[in-house]
């Protein structure tokens, strides 16, 4: 749970302020980027987003 403890410390529970911390905004999407450099990888049956394994675990508990 590193990442929800940095989440708390660091940006007071608001990924609004962790994203805004990186650059991202409204306009320059963290998700777009990601899936820009291929990062994430977008469920082919739906529009399902994650990291390629969390696309591969949602595909099988969706059966799709
Ligand atoms: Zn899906």
């Amino acid at each position: 749970m590193a990442e929800a403890a940095v989440l708390a410390t660091r940006y007071g529970n608001s990924v609004v302020r962790l994203l805004a911390h990186h650059g991202f905004n409204s306009d320059i999407s963290a998700v777009d980027e990601a899936e820009a450099k291929g990062i994430w990888s977008i469920c082919p049956e739906c529009e399902y987003r994650g990291a390629p394994n969390s696309v591969t675990n949602h595909r099988k508990k969706a059966r799709h």
